[in-house]
């Protein structure tokens, strides 16, 4: 170690030599107010090595928000009567669909409320068509049966995001009423089996959060192997029972992106759209604190309105082209490219220790 480093600096050089650091040096890099520079600067080296200067982009489709959970922080909740419930059909996800692959989109997102009038049947059915385009299918509509993602992943999903949200089980439970942890994880270990890329992430700032219960999150990521971890802050929504909640926090939502990229050096990892919800270019400045993926809203019209999580959502009105050639020329001007493959991770690490 060089001398007259802080503590911070150590445990940052520490992050990013051995990509480990114990649960009490996380604690105090995500209390570390003001060393969210020399974090980001650290992570976006090592994102440089381990994944490259390729932004992937994958095109998001809002399919449907009507849903049977009643998380408390969500619009989507089914005690929220204040918004307007939409479910696309088929035929309208596939020609989304079809339009992402236009504008360049090597995978689709297909997102929605947990809604069970798509049976894994029907889900199944538009899996099918959609891959027969040559795209990669990420899913992300919440917790179903091991069965369930298996009829999934035989139709030819490539990926599944379900972030754990927080891996404190009370407060878990507390803000997921009628949902267990235990579940959900049961769900994570089902896709990790089942052969997915499995995404999964945390809300940043829920009312009774611990920063050790982040780091906590941390570690459960790097013990998962996580090949995907998205995280945002807590956007309070006025139509839900933490409307009147403090917003997560910023910068700790960006010291905690790039100690995911310091810990979980091969992840992929988003700017997510919540953290540009809440600062102006806040995605660009997300990619340069170690994150290497955007998630461009390809919905159209008034469902991109309707599929309110949270309030104040970004580009609502523009159209999925407008939002390609905009975050195209904003990953070039900060000297990277979209990247042109289908953005599978990388197992860098073990490729290295067999070769
Ligand atoms: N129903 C699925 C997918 C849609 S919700 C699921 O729950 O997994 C996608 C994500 O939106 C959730 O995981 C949650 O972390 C995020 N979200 C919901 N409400 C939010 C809010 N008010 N502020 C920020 N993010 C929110
Ligand atoms: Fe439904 Fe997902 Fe929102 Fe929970 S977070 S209410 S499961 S859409």
């Amino acid at each position: 170690m060089m001398t007259g480093q802080t503590l911070e600096q150590k445990l940052i050089a520490k992050a990013e030599t051995a990509h480990q650091l114990t649960k009490m040096e996380i604690v105090h890099l995500l209390q570390a107010v003001g060393a969210e520079d020399d974090l980001a600067k650290a992570a976006d080296r090592v994102r440089q090595i381990f994944v490259g200067d390729g932004v992937h982009l994958r095109g998001l489709i809002e399919f449907s928000n009507i849903c049977r959970q009643d998380c408390m922080y969500c619009g989507l909740r089914r005690d929220n009567h204040k918004i307007e419930r939409y479910r696309l059909t088929a035929d309208e996800i596939v020609r989304l669909a079809q339009k992402a692959k236009g504008y360049g989109y090597q995978t689709v997102v297909l997102q929605s409320g947990e809604d069970l009038y798509f049976t894994a049947e029907r889900l199944a059915e538009i899996i099918r068509r959609i891959k027969s385009m040559d795209l990669a299918v990420t899913l992300s509509v919440g917790e179903r049966s091991f069965d369930e993602y298996k009829l999934w992943r035989e139709a030819g999903a490539d990926r599944y995001l379900l972030r754990i949200e927080t891996t404190d089980q009370a407060l878990y439970e507390s803000l997921d009423p009628g949902m267990s942890y235990e579940n959900r994880v049961r769900c994570l270990m089902d896709l990790r089996a089942l052969g997915y890329e499995v995404g999964t992430g945390t809300l940043v700032g829920l009312p009774g959060q611990s920063v050790t219960s982040i780091a906590e999150d941390i570690l459960f990521y790097q013990q998962l192997d996580a090949d995907m971890v998205g995280i945002g802050p807590l956007i309070p929504n006025p139509d839900t029972p933490l409307g009147k909640a403090d917003k997560g926090d910023f910068h700790l939502t960006r010291r905690m992106v790039s100690l995911l990229r310091l810990l979980l050096p091969e992840a992929n990892i988003p700017a997510t759209t919540a953290m540009e919800t809440m600062v102006p270019r806040g995605r660009e400045l997300i990619l340069a604190s170690g994150a290497n993926v955007v998630m461009p809203n390809v919905t159209e019209g008034d469902s991109r309105r309707k599929y309110a999580l949270y309030p104040g959502k970004i580009c609502v009105a523009d159209t999925p082209a407008q939002c390609r050639s905009c975050m195209g020329g904003r990953i070039k001007a900060m000297g990277r490219y979209v990247a042109s493959d289908k953005g599978f991770r990388h197992h860098r690490q073990v490729q290295q220790e067999r070769s």
